[in-house]
């Protein structure tokens, strides 16, 4: 391509509303601009970016044996309606009618589509196992779009969606598909760690999520420093505690604590420390109000909560139910007296002598004794796990990392086949459902990710196998016939053996020329001039380490081929 014909508007200054150095970058180097919140155009070099992204998911998505679809981004609202979505998905979901006064949605993802053309397509076990995935645009009306492609309201996905006769059958499928994003993440030049999430009602190891490691990443990663667990918070486990807490039981006793309210208000005016208060917890949930209670110091995890009541919501109660359900006001709950359900994070196991609230006004107990004097429920792993938690493998230390969810591999069960009736006959003629399984990858958000990992204090250094080109050409002046008559030709023949040129064919200074090569990070810069011609050969500069060297013209392509080959990873 040449330079002075492209639509490729580089910025000098940082743009203000930028706060992500790949949003920064993106901007600045004229790989999109925004048109809304959340909803950007892509430009030329943006596009052949997300083009490279795309071709790698293809490819991998192809050769683990999914076939590729297109479906509808409008989406007719009796679909959702159909798997109840249409209730429950929220804001988040663009919905809109037609001219007839019918109600659709711009699809934020395809499950109820699939499902109805699988549904309407398949009959027979034969048919299975079938896996269809597509690349497209999504769209969210996302509440706080932010870092542009990261979080943007439109997007591009590739969702993936598949259907087995059976659990195992549908196993071996999730098994495919996680390889197979490794094998895409690994290419796409990408630092990345696979960690379990939250598979919902599932349960078990079958939701995993791919993090691209960076300091603005919006998700925070667990990982072992010792073995392989690595985890979303909000899925991490706490292991229970080895030693249980030993103290001698001392008399339960209530005493008068004015206008202490938080667990830290509590410590102090008790002098203990905070792990020595009880936490007690009111939520509200579908199936009633309950109690959480925990160490002072310990945070819940309403994730962890919500599958361990088997709820499809939790919400803190609100001021009104916790008066009502301690006839007390804020600030002094506890479990004691209280007629509610009592549910105890593991690491209060035995614990001896608390400081809890007295369920009256200004008033706390010391001395409680989870065994001795609370009837709880039911012990289990309730709370986030903190930086001082060990391994719950293997005991070794936790590091928390920075990530950016760039792909989602979930087993998706009934869910869908149930509420939408796809089933198939097996081999004796009985109808059976599908079991499904969903795999999402962001496109869009990879192109941002990579940028993140891949920067420096010069611009983008784009991994060669998302390069939007591999070989910036610069003559040092266009003007001086003896370095175009070397240049224009040595475009074409590099062009012609496949690589992917820019000619920066502008009649810039060479310090301007530059500048925005190494804000595009194009991978190698080539340069001409009469100094380097003088030596019949060309200044080859590689963008990463910024090294540079005189390669005589005649090696140059073959150069140039070896050093990407070396570059293109697995
Ligand atoms: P997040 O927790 O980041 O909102 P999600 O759980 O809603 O993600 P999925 O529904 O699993 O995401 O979507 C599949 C993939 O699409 C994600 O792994 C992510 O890479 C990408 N993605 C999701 N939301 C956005 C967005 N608003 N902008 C860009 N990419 C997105
Ligand atoms: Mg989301």
């Amino acid at each position: 391509m040449r330079y002075a014909r492209m639509l490729l508007p580089t910025l000098k200054e940082t743009p203000a509303e930028a706060e992500t150095i790949s949003h920064q970058l993106l901007l600045r180097a004229g790989l999109i601009r925004k048109l809304a919140s959340g909803i950007y155009d892509y430009l030329p070099v943006g596009l052949r970016v997300l083009r490279k992204v795309e071709a790698i998911v293809r490819e991998e998505m192809n050769r683990a044996g999914a076939q590729e679809v297109l479906l509808p981004a409008v989406q007719p609202a009796e679909l959702w309606q159909e798997s109840g979505r249409w209730q429950v998905y929220g804001k988040e979901l663009l919905r809109f009618r037609d001219r007839h006064d019918r109600d659709y949605c711009f699809g934020p993802t395809h499950e109820e589509v699939i499902t109805d053309l699988v549904r309407r397509e398949v009959h027979s076990y034969r048919q299975l196992p079938l896996n269809l995935y597509q690349i497209q645009t999504k769209f969210r009306d996302e509440i706080r779009p932010r870092f542009g492609l990261i979080r943007g309201r439109e997007f591009i996905m590739k969702d993936g969606y598949s259907f087995d006769a059976t659990e195992a059958g549908a196993d071996e499928t999730y098994q495919a598909m996680y390889e197979a994003y490794g094998r895409i993440f690994s290419r796409c030049g990408l630092r990345f760690k696979t960690v379990e999430a939250d598979s919902g009602p599932i349960g078990g190891s079958f939701s995993h999520e791919f993090m691209v490691l960076a300091e603005t990443g919006e998700d925070v990663v667990v990982s072992c420093t010792a073995c392989a667990y690595a985890a979303n918070l909000e899925k991490a486990q706490v292991a229970p505690p080895s030693n249980p807490g030993s103290d001698p039981p001392a008399p339960l006793e209530k005493v008068y604590t004015p206008e202490v309210r938080t667990v830290t208000e509590v410590a102090d005016f008790l002098q203990l420390p905070v792990e020595k208060v009880l936490k007690t917890l009111l939520y509200e949930t579908e199936a009633g109000v309950v109690a959480v209670l925990l160490r002072g110091d310990h945070e819940v995890n309403e994730v962890k909560l919500k599958n361990f009541l088997k709820v499809q919501d939790v919400n803190l109660a609100t001021e009104a139910v916790v008066q009502r359900e301690t006839r007390a006001p804020v600030g002094f709950a506890g479990p004691l007296g209280l007629q509610l359900p009592l549910y105890a994070d593991h690491s209060l196991r035995s614990t001896a002598n608390l400081a809890a609230g007295a369920n009256e006004d200004q008033h706390h107990y010391i001395n409680v004794n989870i065994e001795r004097d609370l009837g709880i429920r039911e012990f289990a792993d309730l709370r986030q796990v903190a930086p001082s938690d060990f391994c719950p493998r293997c005991r070794g230390a936790l590091e928390f990392l920075r990530g950016i969810e760039v792909g989602h591999v979930f087993k998706l069960g009934y869910k869908y086949s149930q509420a939408m009736n796809a089933t198939y006959l097996d081999a004796q003629g009985q109808e059976q459902l599908m079991y499904m399984g969903c795999y999402g990858i962001g496109v869009s958000r990879i192109v941002a990710a990579a940028i993140e990992q891949n920067n420096d204090a010069d611009g983008i250094i784009f991994p060669v196998p998302l390069a939007p080109f591999q070989v910036l050409l610069v003559p040092i002046a266009v003007n001086d016939t003896h370095t175009m008559g070397v240049a224009e030709p040595l475009y074409e023949e590099l062009t012609a053996l496949g690589l992917e040129v820019l000619f920066d064919d502008r009649d810039e200074r060479p310090g301007i020329k530059f500048k925005d090569g190494d804000l595009l990070g194009i991978p190698f810069r080539v340069v001409l001039g009469p100094k380097t011609l003088a030596r019949e050969a060309a200044e080859v500069r590689h963008r990463r380490t910024r090294e540079m060297q005189l390669v005589p013209l005649n090696a140059l392509p073959g150069f140039l081929q070896d050093r990407l080959r070396m570059e293109m990873l697995p």
